[in-house]
């Protein structure tokens, strides 16, 4: 379903108690945020210990950041679907970290797809072009491949992020005339009842710039995610912005 959503993706970072104190101020501080849907990824080794920490009072939902698409055997070191619908209702697929360092290929990332909608999970599955000049043809591109033998009355359960690759990590977003005009193409390909995000070194500075555009439905946060204060301004803008009520038709 279409609404507004922020997610933290918390990468290769925190220990243990860094996790554990991170993820209570952030359910702490959003208790009295109304309208949006947050939702934490941390490391999958922690991803039990934040789940029992945040269903507690069920405002905060968790996902893993990455799994394979088995639901069970001989992979050592992998997670799989079944594993983690234990402990969360989302995961990331494809990001743009997964696919250049561990050379995901967009087959993969539709196998995850598949398996996610199939074992019950909502994925949120990241796109985006490569290169400042690359077209945003190659985000439609690989959205289209991730989606390939996907039911359609699947599409509802999935979150698409924008990522363009080259905002991810440099502390430039891409400009919102660009990032409207990647969403919109990437809604002819998902349709109307999907929530589409943009992600790409978004901070509490310019979250503004982000949140009015109807077309942009939520953000998902990498680095600044890990500053509790901030990913929690964040929010609170986020909610504000999106407070409208009624349906969203753009
Ligand atoms: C990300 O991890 O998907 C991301 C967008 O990271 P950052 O916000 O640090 O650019």
């Amino acid at each position: 379903m279409r609404r507004p959503i922020v997610v933290a993706n918390w990468k290769m970072y925190t220990r243990a108690s860094d996790a554990y104190i991170l993820a209570t101020t952030i359910k702490n501080s959003i208790a009295n945020i109304e309208g949006i849907e947050v939702i934490i990824c941390p490391p999958s080794l922690w991803l039990s210990e934040i789940s029992d920490l945040l269903k507690k009072d069920g405002k905060v939902n968790v996902g893993a950041q990455n799994m394979f698409y088995e639901p069970d055997g001989p992979y050592t070191g992998e997670i799989s679907p079944m594993m983690i619908r234990d402990v969360a209702k989302y995961v990331i697929v494809g990001h743009s970290e997964r696919r250049f360092y561990f050379h995901e290929s967009d087959l993969d990332v539709n196998e995850k797809v598949l398996a996610a909608v199939k074992f019950g999970l909502s994925p949120i599955v990241c796109v985006g072009e490569k290169t400042k000049s690359a077209s945003i043809r190659d985000a439609v591109d690989q959205l289209e491949e991730a989606l390939q033998h996907v039911p359609k009355n699947s599409y509802k359960d999935i979150i698409v992020a924008y990522e363009p690759v080259w905002a991810i990590g440099t502390e430039h977003t891409a400009s919102l005339e660009h990032s409207v005009k990647a969403i919109t193409m990437l809604r002819e390909i998902i349709g109307r009842d999907s929530s589409i995000l943009y992600g790409g070194s978004v901070n509490d500075k310019e979250i503004e710039k982000f949140a009015g555009s109807l077309a942009i439905d939520g953000v998902l946060v990498g680095s600044a995610s890990l500053r509790a204060g901030v990913f929690i301004e964040i929010c609170k803008k986020w909610a504000e912005a999106k407070s409208f009520k009624g349906d969203v038709t753009i």
